[in-house]
């Protein structure tokens, strides 16, 4: 018996008997049971009743390749390598792995927990089970790094995309790879290339998603962060978002691909929390301060600053943009990331 056939069956949120489980997997009670501390182990939260069996407490079900599948245009659906995990160390670890073995993609990499969620700069993404949306997908790309440079903005362009077609409005964009609910961070964005700088390339496009954050989990992030079901105080099926999220990023990548970032700026732009207020762009030990004027076509970042326009490059640096707290904000009350 593996763990994948018992979740297959607690995943539909019933009590399920040892004994009846035991039947269905032709196994032990006393398996079934190891089988139960084995999930439990991994954060996964299972009730036990006397005289009802186990059932799954996640308040948003588990991910489920055939609901996922079933959301997804037929084209894609059909030929999409989707690789599912009930715990990893991370996807877009894993959807390296994948690539530096040969594969070349497109494919997809799902997990309900990551145990080593990555952030930029080596940060850690916080990524508790069955509560979120962790999912890296592998995408071919003809042209040069150089051409990359708009990709992480793209990438928050599909994510809004699919969040509005599930109903989240109020939702924006911060330079270059994040996106805000209320002015909180609701989703990061990890790219990560393989192969020849110059093309082609493998890029992995690593998305989490805040869904349904348990509120400690929260709180304990250093900057301000939010979920979707505290904020909307409603109820989201993963699978139909990361359905809805996977076709947004085909979709826009796609676009990119053919068209580059340059047809996607006023948009952007429309979606940018920060666009005309001062700003701190730590680059380094470097802070430079200024006010956002926009993107430019490739994706870079404008800003106006005492020493005339600059236009600020994420792929050559790792920067972060920080809200200038000082009289010349225009913005009060700022408690953005
Ligand atoms: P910033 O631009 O805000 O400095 P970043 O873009 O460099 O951040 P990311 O790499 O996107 O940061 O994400 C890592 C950071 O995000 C962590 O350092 C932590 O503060 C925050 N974080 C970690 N997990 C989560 C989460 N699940 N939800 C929201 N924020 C998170």
């Amino acid at each position: 018996m593996n763990s994948s056939t018992l979740l297959d069956i607690l995943a539909d949120g019933d009590f399920h008997s040892g004994q009846d489980l035991g039947v269905r997997l032709a196994v032990s009670r006393t398996a079934v049971w190891k089988q139960i501390r084995k999930l439990r182990a991994t954060g996964l939260q299972i009730q036990s009743v006397t005289g009802k069996g186990y059932r799954l407490s996640s308040r948003q079900g588990l991910l489920r390749r055939e609901r996922i599948l079933a959301k997804l245009p037929p084209e894609l659906a059909n030929s999409l390598q989707i690789e599912l995990a009930l715990s990893i160390d991370s996807t877009n670890a894993e959807a390296m792995r994948h690539v530096q073995n040969g594969l070349r993609g497109p494919a997809l990499f799902v997990a309900e927990q990551q145990s080593a969620g990555k952030g930029r700069r080596g940060r850690q993404w916080l990524s508790p089970m069955a509560s979120n949306i962790y999912m890296s997908l592998v995408w071919p790309f003809d042209g040069s790094v150089s051409t990359l440079e708009g990709l992480s903005l793209i990438t928050a362009l599909a994510v809004v995309d699919a969040l509005e077609r599930n109903g989240c409005n109020g939702i924006s964009v911060k330079w270059p790879n994040d996106v805000l609910l209320g002015g909180k961070k609701l989703a990061g964005i990890l790219l990560e290339l393989h192969g020849d700088m110059e093309g082609p390339l493998q890029v992995i496009v690593g998305v989490g998603l805040n869904v349904s954050m348990p509120p400690d989990q929260l709180e304990s992030l250093e900057r301000p962060a939010t979920d979707l079901v505290s904020h909307f105080s409603a109820t989201f099926d993963r699978n139909l978002l990361l359905a809805d999220l996977v076709e947004a990023l085909f979709s826009r990548l796609n676009l990119f691909q053919a068209r580059g970032f340059g047809a996607f700026r006023k948009e952007w732009e429309a979606l940018d929390s920060h666009l005309g207020r001062w700003v701190n762009i730590e680059s380094g030990k470097n802070t430079t301060t200024g006010r956002v004027l926009g993107v430019d076509d490739s994706g870079a970042l404008r800003l106006q600053t005492s020493d005339g326009e600059l236009v600020i490059r994420g792929g050559e640096v790792q920067t972060s943009l920080r809200p200038v707290n000082d009289a010349s904000d225009p913005v009060e009350n700022d408690n953005d990331s």
